[in-house]
C-alpha cells in the first residue's frame, strides 16, 4: 500500500493507497499525533472496539472483527462518543476529554483576519502595486492594511531611503484616499542594524502609522550582543 517519492529533488513523499473504507483510519492514523492517537485508541479498547490504520472494528460479540468506522474521519470519533477533533488540536492536551464534552473550542479559521499589517509592494521587492494589493486585500474581505516596505539598507530588496519613502507613502496615501471602504496604512519594515540602531531616523519613522523592524543581517550574532540589539531597537520611541 506504500511507496515514495521524491518531490522536486528534496522533499520525500510517502504515498499509501488504501481501500475507500479504510481512508478516514488512514487519514487519521498518519496526522496524529501519537499521543492523540494513544488516547483514541485506549478509548475505543474500553469500549472492546479495536482503531488501526484500516478502520475501528468490534473486539467482542458476535460479530467480533466487524468494521463498524473508518471510510471518514468523522465517523470514527462519532463511533467513540466524541465530536471531530480539528488536526490542529490533536496532541493529547485535553482536546479528547473536550470533544466528548462537546465543548471544543472554535479555531480561528481565515475568515475571521480581518486585515494585514506586513506587506511589501513592487515598490522593494514585492510583485504587485500598490493598487493590486488594495484590490487583493478588499477581495479577502480585508478591513485594514499596512503597506511595508523594506529600508535602505536591504539594497538587494530595494529598500527605500528617505526620499523614495517620502514619495511612497505620498502614493499610499493617495491610493488610500481613492479607497475608503478600506484602511489603507503607510508603514515601513525598518531594518534593525548591527547595533540597534534603525535604518532610518526616528523623525521619518514618526510620519508613518506602522512600523515594524526587522533584523536582516548579521544574524549570526553571540546571545548577547543579538539580545541588546533586539532591546534597543524594542526601546526605540
Ligand atoms: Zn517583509
Amino acid at each position: 500500500t506504500k511507496s515514495s517519492v521524491v518531490v522536486n529533488g528534496r522533499m520525500q513523499a510517502d504515498l499509501r493507497v488504501v481501500p475507500a473504507k479504510s481512508f478516514g483510519a488512514a487519514l487519521q492514523y498518519f496526522t496524529g499525533s501519537k499521543e492523540h492517537n494513544v488516547a483514541l485508541r485506549e478509548i475505543a479498547v474500553r469500549a472492546k472496539l479495536r482503531l488501526n490504520e484500516y478502520g475501528l472494528f468490534r473486539e467482542a460479540g458476535p460479530d467480533k472483527g466487524r468494521q463498524i468506522a473508518g471510510a471518514d474521519e468523522e465517523g470514527i470519533y462519532k463511533a467513540l462518543g466524541l465530536a471531530w477533533v480539528p488536526p490542529e488540536l490533536r496532541e493529547d492536551r485535553g482536546e479528547v476529554v473536550a470533544a466528548g464534552a462537546g465543548k471544543l473550542p472554535d479555531l480561528l479559521s481565515p475568515q475571521d483576519i480581518r486585515g494585514d499589517l506586513h506587506m511589501h509592494t513592487t515598490a522593494s521587492d514585492g510583485r504587485n502595486t500598490i493598487e493590486e494589493m488594495i484590490q487583493a486585500c478588499r477581495a479577502l474581505g480585508y478591513k485594514y492594511m499596512a503597506i511595508t516596505e523594506h529600508s535602505k539598507s536591504q539594497v538587494q530588496a530595494n529598500g527605500l531611503d528617505e526620499a523614495r519613502l517620502a514619495e511612497h507613502v505620498g502614493a499610499i496615501r493617495a491610493a488610500a484616499a481613492r479607497h475608503k471602504d478600506i484602511v489603507v496604512l503607510a508603514g515601513i519594515e525598518v531594518d534593525v542594524l548591527k547595533d540597534g540602531r534603525l535604518d532610518l531616523p526616528d523623525g521619518v519613522l514618526a510620519e508613518l502609522d506602522v512600523v515594524t523592524a526587522s533584523p536582516h543581517s548579521a544574524l549570526s550574532q553571540e546571545g548577547k550582543g543579538a539580545t541588546e540589539r533586539l532591546i534597543r531597537a524594542v526601546e526605540n520611541p
